[in-house]
């Protein structure tokens, strides 16, 4: 099976077992925007904690909070979103087909790249062993003149870029002759900005209505708060903030599956840090983060650091954290360095002084910010994607099975008796009486057990219980394993000890701490 295969697989079995629906499917679903099942709201609920708790309870000096996705506009001004979170755009007339107008021009110098590395393997192949690339690159007329066009591009584009100039942007992709690779034309339209935050009226017109935004990262809720949970918290540097919450972006190219959202979900911790100690505490976290990462058990291999080669105005260090996805190693963090550039624009835009007396210093500053933000939809993602399997059995089924750590299986226990008399449904109720207080557990007694079996496996359930006649003579279950299939028969009073056992976060916190 390709690795394309089983992503749209994946998106199937989303689909068909409750995890994730289109949203408003019943009207052909709307572009990049996604619901969650029964399933899908537990497992997210599970990530959320997963998350939150190893922030603000295995961390004294991290607490959050809870902002509200409407915000001032005037954050998004101070922020730099309001004038620079655009991506330039630009139609091609004949197949109305909507590009970035900053990859074409990308792409194009890709290209020269490529022409450039063709020229030197046919000089290559024509001086055999006196071949001096050095100075063949140095000396070749055709790669000069290669050479010579794309430095004159990337100077034009570069301040383009900077100087906002999408007239001269158009008329690179002009000069450059790129074409559109669908109609083959370079019949373009004039370049324009297209801002990814989505708008909306705050107050009637009669009032003079506000613009105002859906907030495109949970960041500045923290930042704007700042203040009120260092005094209110009486918090001492070093300390952080974390928060759960929506963030919205209006995606020009949106596909991947939940990859990439107009409606996400992000886990975004700011860290309050002295200036100068910042990049100690960017190192800190890039190796808690991982770990975090990694304690979920799916190969380390999996995973790893991409830095950042052109840093966002107002970072000093960024980094992503990577995981192997089907289509990919693809982002699903990014731990950033912001210096005090959020803080201290805040201030300047608020009028406010927004800073911290350090008494150790004994002077006031504004603090600098090492930045954890990860999507709750890309992990849940990348849970999906680890943990669908699909399995020969021995005796020549086949299983579809979701391996997903226990402690954030959206079902725990599935209880099953046998058949559905003789006073078996009602020692499974029994049971589960006992045990949903604390834990996600579901009944089944339809279908043969074997299919009852796979349609808990197809969840993820880490436990089915199974009450038989047997149980009825001497208070033991069958206890089956998810993921070893194999069955053992225990008393019911040890049920709990043992899923406890299994499912807390205990054990992954450890080895983050660790
Ligand atoms: P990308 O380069 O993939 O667009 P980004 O660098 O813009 O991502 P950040 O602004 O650093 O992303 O956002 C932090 C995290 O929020 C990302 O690591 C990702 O997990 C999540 N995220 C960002 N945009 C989306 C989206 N459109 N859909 C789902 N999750 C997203």
């Amino acid at each position: 099976m390709t690795q394309e295969e089983l992503f749209k697989k994946l998106i199937a079995h989303c689909k068909e077992y409750g995890f994730i629906f289109p949203s408003s499917e019943i009207y052909d679903g709307l572009g990049a925007v996604y619901d969650y099942g029964q399933n899908g709201v537990e497992l997210k609920n599970n990530i959320k904690r997963y998350w939150w708790d190893s922030m603000v309870k295995l961390n004294d000096n991290i607490v959050g909070i809870d902002a509200a996705i409407f915000m001032h506009p005037k954050t998004w001004e101070a922020s730099g979103h309001v004038g620079a979170f655009n991506d330039p755009l630009i139609d091609n007339k004949d197949s109305k087909k909507r590009y970035r107008a900053d990859v074409l021009v990308e792409d194009w110098m890709a290209k020269q790249e490529e022409k450039i590395a063709k020229e030197v393997e046919k000089a290559r192949k024509r001086f055999k062993e006196n071949f001096n690339e050095e100075q063949y690159l140095a000396t070749s007329p055709r790669v000069l003149e290669i050479k010579s066009k794309m430095d004159a591009i990337h100077t034009r584009f570069t301040e383009a870029l900077n100087s906002n100039d999408l007239a001269e942007l158009r008329q690179i992709i002009l000069d450059c002759e790129i074409v559109c690779p669908i109609s083959g034309t370079r019949n373009w339209t004039d370049v324009r900005q297209f801002n990814l935050m989505f708008s909306t009226q705050m107050g009637s017109t009669a009032d003079g209505a506000n613009t105002v935004y859906l907030r495109p990262e949970t960041a500045q809720g923290i930042f704007v708060n700042y203040l009120n949970v260092q005094k209110t918290g009486r918090m001492k540097l070093p300390f952080g903030i974390a928060q759960i919450g929506k963030a919205f972006r209006n995606e020009i190219v949106a596909r991947q599956f939940i990859f990439r959202m107009r409606e996400f979900e992000q886990m975004e911790m700011q860290f309050f840090v002295q200036p100068g100690t910042e990049m100690e505490w960017w190192s800190k976290w890039k190796d808690t983060r991982m770990a975090w990462h990694r304690a979920l058990g799916f190969g380390d291999e999996n995973y790893r650091f991409h830095d950042h080669d052109k840093l966002a105005h107002y970072a000093n260090a960024a980094t992503d954290v990577e995981f192997n996805f089907p289509f990919g190693f693809k982002e699903v963090e990014g731990i950033h360095s912001r210096t005090d550039f959020d803080l201290g624009r805040h201030q300047e835009y608020s009028g406010k002084k927004i800073q911290y007396f350090d008494p150790e210093r004994g002077e006031s500053y504004v603090p600098y910010v090492v930045e954890t933000s990860i999507g709750v939809d890309r992990m849940f993602l990348q849970i999906m994607s680890a943990a669908y399997t699909e399995e020969k059995l021995d005796n020549g089924e086949e299983r579809v099975v979701l391996r997903i750590p226990a402690a954030l299986a959206p079902t725990k226990v599935a209880v099953m008796p046998l058949v559905k008399k003789d006073g078996l449904p009602e020692v499974a109720r029994q049971i589960i009486d006992e045990l949903k207080y604390d834990y996600n557990i579901a009944y089944d007694e339809k279908d043969s057990i074997g299919k009852r079996y796979r349609r808990q496996d197809a969840i993820g359930t880490p436990f089915c219980v199974t009450v038989d006649h047997q149980t009825l003579e001497d208070g033991t279950v069958t206890v089956r394993h998810r993921d070893t299939m194999l069955q053992e028969r225990i008393k019911i009073e040890a049920l709990r000890a043992m899923v406890d056992n299994e499912v807390s976060f205990r054990e992954l916190f450890k080895k983050i701490k660790a």
